[in-house]
C-alpha cells in the first residue's frame, strides 16, 4: 500500500483547512459547518467522515464542497446551502423562504408536549406561522394521542415547504395548512382548540444592529422582524389566541429574551393566565406559557 502523499487533500486536511478558513471569516460553528458541508457533498452521514479521514474525494463532490465553502465564508447559512436542517432529531427541508429551525425552539416542543399530556382527545392544535413546519410536524411525530393540527403562514412559499416536510415525515394527512395572517388564516367558524403554539417573528427594528449578517442578509425578513419593538406580532396574537382557546387551553410561544418581560405583561393584561417562562440552553428567557381560564 502506498502511503497518501503528505500534501494530498484528504478529508481530514479539507476539514482542518475549512475550519480555519471559517474561523477567520468569523463563524462560531466552523468545525460543524465544515463537516455538514463535506458530508453533504459526499452524500454521507457526518459521523462517517471520521472513518474516511485519509480518503481523497472525487473531483465532483470536491468542486461542490469548494463552492459551498466560498458561499458559507461569504455569510450564507449552511442550512440553505445543503437544503435541510435537523430539528428535534428530525430532518427538515429548508429554503430561503423559511426560517432555519433553531435549537431554542426545541424547548417549545417540550413545553407543548407537556401540556398535551392532560388535554382531552382528540387534541386540537394550531401552529401559527409554521415556516418550515418544524413545530407542527415535530408535534405530529411525537404526540401519542389522537390529534389534529392546523398550521398557518402568511407565506405561500413557506407553506409549500411545510407541506413537503409533513409528507416526508408521513404526517400530511394529520396537518391542515392555511395561508393568511396569524389566526385570521383559519376558516370562519373554526372550532376552538386545546393548544396554540407559535414561534412568531419577534425581532424589533430597534435591535437590527445586534442581528448577525448571516441571519439578516439571508433569512426571510417577514419571519424575523415584527415591527419597531419586536413585540408587535405577539401583541396581536395574544387576543386572537384568547378567542380561539378552549377553557383551560394553552398558548405556548417563543419570544425574545429582550422583550419577554413585556410579553408577560401583555399576557397579564389579557384574559389569559400567565403560567411560566422557560429558559433556553443559554439560560435566556425564551418560551412563554399562558392558559385560558376555566
Ligand atoms: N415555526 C417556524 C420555526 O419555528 C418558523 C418561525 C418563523 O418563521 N418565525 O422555525
Amino acid at each position: 500500500m502506498t502511503p497518501t502523499p503528505i500534501n494530498e487533500w484528504t478529508l481530514q486536511r479539507l476539514l482542518e483547512w475549512t475550519t480555519n478558513h471559517f474561523n477567520e471569516a468569523g463563524s462560531d460553528s466552523s468545525r460543524l459547518d465544515a463537516e455538514v458541508l463535506l458530508a453533504e457533498a459526499l452524500q454521507c452521514q457526518r459521523i462517517e467522515l471520521y472513518t474516511r479521514f485519509a480518503e481523497v474525494p472525487d473531483a465532483e463532490p470536491l468542486q461542490k464542497f469548494r463552492e459551498w465553502v466560498k458561499r458559507r465564508a461569504a455569510g450564507e447559512p449552511v442550512a440553505y446551502l445543503v437544503g435541510h436542517k435537523e430539528f428535534y432529531s428530525l430532518k427538515f427541508k429548508v429554503t430561503p423562504a423559511t426560517l432555519v429551525p433553531r435549537p431554542e425552539t426545541e424547548h417549545l416542543i417540550v413545553a407543548a408536549l407537556e401540556v398535551c399530556k392532560d388535554a382531552e382527545e382528540p387534541i386540537r392544535i394550531i401552529d401559527v406561522g409554521t415556516g418550515s413546519g418544524c413545530i407542527a410536524v415535530t408535534l405530529a411525530k411525537h404526540l401519542d394521542k389522537q390529534y389534529v393540527i392546523a398550521a398557518t403562514d402568511i407565506s405561500l412559499e413557506a407553506l409549500a415547504v411545510a407541506r413537503e416536510n409533513a409528507q416526508s415525515h408521513e404526517v400530511e394527512s394529520r396537518i391542515r395548512f392555511y395561508e393568511g395572517d396569524l389566526l385570521d388564516a383559519l376558516p370562519e367558524g373554526s372550532n376552538p382548540v386545546h393548544l396554540i403554539v407559535s414561534n412568531p417573528p419577534y425581532i424589533g427594528r430597534v435591535e437590527v444592529d445586534t442581528v448577525e449578517d448571516t441571519v439578516k442578509d439571508y433569512e426571510p425578513d417577514a419571519a424575523l422582524f415584527a415591527g419597531e419593538q419586536g413585540t408587535e406580532i405577539i401583541e396581536r396574537l395574544i387576543p386572537q389566541a384568547e378567542k380561539m382557546l378552549l377553557p383551560g387551553g394553552h398558548l405556548v410561544i417563543e419570544a425574545s429574551p429582550t422583550t419577554m418581560d413585556r410579553c408577560v405583561e401583555m399576557v397579564n393584561q389579557s384574559g389569559l393566565d400567565f403560567v411560566e417562562v422557560i429558559n433556553d440552553y443559554a439560560g435566556l428567557k425564551r418560551i412563554l406559557v399562558a392558559r385560558q381560564k376555566g
